[in-house]
């Protein structure tokens, strides 16, 4: 799989793509990893990439020509045209499943904003928007780094250990994930915190299911609103109704 991305500050990237897990499966070829620079597109002495919005209004916008020729020329490079993504505040939430569904692309490209964003007319040449949370940053870098590493961490080989994101928050199904269960490693008594009891009883089955009831309750706790779309027997539904009223009684009144 190739990532490449577009923006104003291309030498970000390249720590967090050659580290720990990302560096690892770079080395083993699972993905590569390219930046362009936006301003080798641009053609005055200042290699200027914004300009101030028509109509006012604060801060500076990015130019739609960059963008387009950028663009164009680094989707015709190779044979495989890249999926390109545009990241703003404004676009699709990015979620687990969205990381599943961009694993299956074999090139993509991501367009990072800067400034107070872009000239709308440069979304023309998005295949997709994205943001990734309700929040404002200052660039569309994070957020491809981010992107980057939710779908990396999905390529068959990288962890390392098929097993590790299976069971992982939102990874249970397409759709219909719980939030993970408690996990502890040694001691099994920090400071009076004892593990619970059933996690050193070597009893596989019994493990499970404590961690299936702690999934649960975990997300009635901390995020209730997945359990609309979470996959649940009826018992399990009956109990998380009971959970989310005990959490949350009061804010439903
Ligand atoms: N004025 C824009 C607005 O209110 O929607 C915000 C622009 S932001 C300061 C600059 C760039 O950062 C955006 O063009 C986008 O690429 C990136 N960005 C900021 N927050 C983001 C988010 N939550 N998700 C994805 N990209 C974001």
């Amino acid at each position: 799989m190739l990532f490449e991305t577009l923006s104003v500050f291309p030498e970000l990237f390249e720590p967090y793509m050659s580290t720990s897990i990302m560096g690892r499966a770079r080395s083993k070829g699972l993905f590569d990893f390219k930046s362009y620079d936006l301003r080798d597109w641009t053609h005055d002495r200042h290699r200027t990439v914004d300009d101030a919005p028509f109509g006012g209004g604060a801060g500076m916008l990015m130019k739609v020509e960059p963008l387009y020729e950028a663009i164009t020329a680094i989707a015709n490079q190779g044979d495989v045209k890249p999926r390109v993504v545009f990241f703003t505040p404004c676009g699709e939430p990015f979620t687990q499943q969205v990381a599943r569904r961009l694993s299956a692309t074999e090139r993509i490209l991501f367009v990072c904003g800067r400034y107070e964003g872009m000239d709308e007319r440069a979304y023309d040449l998005a295949d997709e928007r994205l943001s990734i949370g309700d929040y404002v940053l200052t660039g569309g870098e994070l957020p491809a780094m981010v992107v980057t590493d939710a779908i990396v961490r999905l390529l068959p080989g990288a962890l390392g250990n098929e097993m590790g994101s299976v069971d992982e928050s939102f990874s249970t199904a397409d759709d219909g994930g719980l939030l993970e269960y408690e996990q502890y490693t040694r001691p099994a008594d920090f400071m009076g915190h004892a593990v619970p009891e059933v996690l050193l009883s070597g009893d596989h089955a019994k493990v499970d299911a404590w961690r299936r009831a702690n999934a649960l309750e975990r997300t009635c706790r901390w995020r209730p609103d997945l359990i609309a779309s979470a996959r649940l027997t009826d018992e399990e539904l009956e109990r998380a109704q009971e959970l989310i009223d005990r959490f949350h009684g009061d804010s439903h009144e």
